[in-house]
């Protein structure tokens, strides 16, 4: 058992923690938070230093590594601010899908311009009435003789406002089973791309947090899209989007262990500097102990984290069975436990700590939504439940007791 990073993996966390160190300025962070502004001239040069697409194949830019590495960036960049990590993750993520089951042709075209930090995608499954439940899309995809045809309405596309490709989940087969004969197919946003029809996307307003962020409706109107835009399989839509999130979840948790960790930092930081009854606050047991707790926590999200990714990238057939398991695992538990910490943080920092200027209350509302896309809490602890029922309870205690 060796629990070490690599001399590669060190120099990657340690590049992306300098990066971010260097780039989200507190101004620039204050002016995208209120002005609800995707940075995308940060985006640019994340692209440029290699950031982006770390997990990518090399052939189109990326970096050929794992969803460690990943996890270790997007860590980094959370840790140093919520808003501005979260949101340069979640303008790459969605590329995911294309890297899993794009051919050569799309990988170029789709993936070689993001890797450089040029292009932002999206991901559209979320319907008005299919949220947590994606067994059925209302969205229809019909199959012409010169291309594709989409109809429908999507909610909740994060990037929808600024995307430059949109990967969308629709259903092909009206009749079949639910969870069967669904398609996913890509939208480039350039009007230029359509053979026909319309895409309108309206903003969401009035989130919680993640500001930087758009969120989006679409509606797609007859809208005719060439055939090579097909993504994966069709007819199987569902599964390809199950098997991005195997991988996206790992990547999401990581957003909210950055998030916790940047919070007790801060937080450790005032309570050695704030004094009350002539002593610093952390000399207070009820203060020092909230933090020795904070910490211990963040050591087991951490570790669980780099677990998942690390199984992730080993997938051997003894242990691929069990990267949906710590998936879920990893979704429900890093973001319920690090909005714990960040509570307590908020603790640490009295009144100050409701404000804007410690942005520890902007840590708490961006990483609320962790525990919300991609997956509730609530859909993590069924997943849980359906695949321990089937373990093989030797495989448990041998593998993972
Ligand atoms: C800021 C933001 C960004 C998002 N980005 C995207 C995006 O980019 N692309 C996209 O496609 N979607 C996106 N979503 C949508 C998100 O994935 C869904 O909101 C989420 O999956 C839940 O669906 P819902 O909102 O319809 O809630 P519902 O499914 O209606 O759930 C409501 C409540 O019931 C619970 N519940 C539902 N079913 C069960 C069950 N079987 N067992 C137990 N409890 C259950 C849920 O856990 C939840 O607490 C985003 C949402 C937000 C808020």
């Amino acid at each position: 058992m060796d629990f070490s990073l690599t001399k590669e993996q060190k120099d990657i966390k340690k590049a992306a923690a300098e990066f971010a160190r260097g780039e989200f300025k507190t101004d620039l962070v204050l002016d995208c938070e209120a002005n609800h502004r995707f940075p995308r001239e940060i985006y640019k040069k994340a692209g440029e230093l290699g950031f982006i697409g770390l997990d990518y194949p090399e052939d189109f830019g990326g970096g050929g590594l794992g969803i460690m590495e990943n996890v270790l960036v997007i860590e980094e960049f959370c840790k140093a601010d919520s808003g501005f990590g979260m949101a340069l993750h979640l303008a790459f993520l969605p590329a995911k899908i294309v890297k899993i089951f794009g051919t050569p042709d799309q990988k170029r075209k789709f993936l070689s311009p993001l890797i450089k930090g040029d292009w932002v995608s999206a991901v559209s499954f979320t319907e008005p009435d299919h949220g947590s439940d994606l067994t059925r899309m209302e969205t229809t995809l019909t199959e012409l003789e010169d291309g594709y045809v989409l109809n429908g309405t999507k909610v909740f596309t994060t990037n929808g406002g600024y995307a430059d490709f949109f990967i969308v989940l629709a259903q092909e087969d009206e009749a079949a089973r639910p969870g069967k004969g669904m398609t996913t197919i890509l939208v480039e946003r350039a009007p230029s791309s359509w053979l026909g029809g319309s895409l309108e996307i309206n903003e969401i307003g009035g989130k919680m947090g993640l500001k930087m962020t758009s969120s989006s409706e679409l509606v797609f109107k007859n809208l005719k899209l060439p055939k090579e835009n097909i993504l994966g399989e069709r007819g199987r839509g569902l599964q390809n989007v199950l098997d991005f999130l195997d991988e996206s979840r790992i990547e999401i948790g990581a957003q909210a262990l950055g998030n916790c960790e940047g919070a007790f930092l801060k937080a450790l930081n005032h309570a050695k500097k704030r004094i009350q009854f002539n002593k610093p606050i952390m000399d207070f047991q009820a203060i020092g102990h909230k933090l020795a707790r904070m910490w211990s926590r963040i050591q087991s999200l951490k570790w669980l984290n780099y677990y998942g990714a690390w199984i992730c990238d080993h997938k051997s057939d003894k242990l691929s069975g069990t990267v949906p398991l710590f998936t879920s695992v990893i979704k429900h538990h890093v973001p319920e436990t690090a909005k714990g910490i960040i509570d307590d943080a908020m603790t640490v920092f009295g009144g100050y700590g409701y404000f804007l200027d410690q942005e520890v209350e902007r840590r708490y509302r961006d990483n609320r939504i962790v525990e919300v896309y991609e997956g509730t809490v609530e859909v993590q602890l069924n997943n849980i439940t359906r695949i321990l029922k089937k373990l093989n309870p030797g495989f448990l205690e041998s593998e993972l007791l």
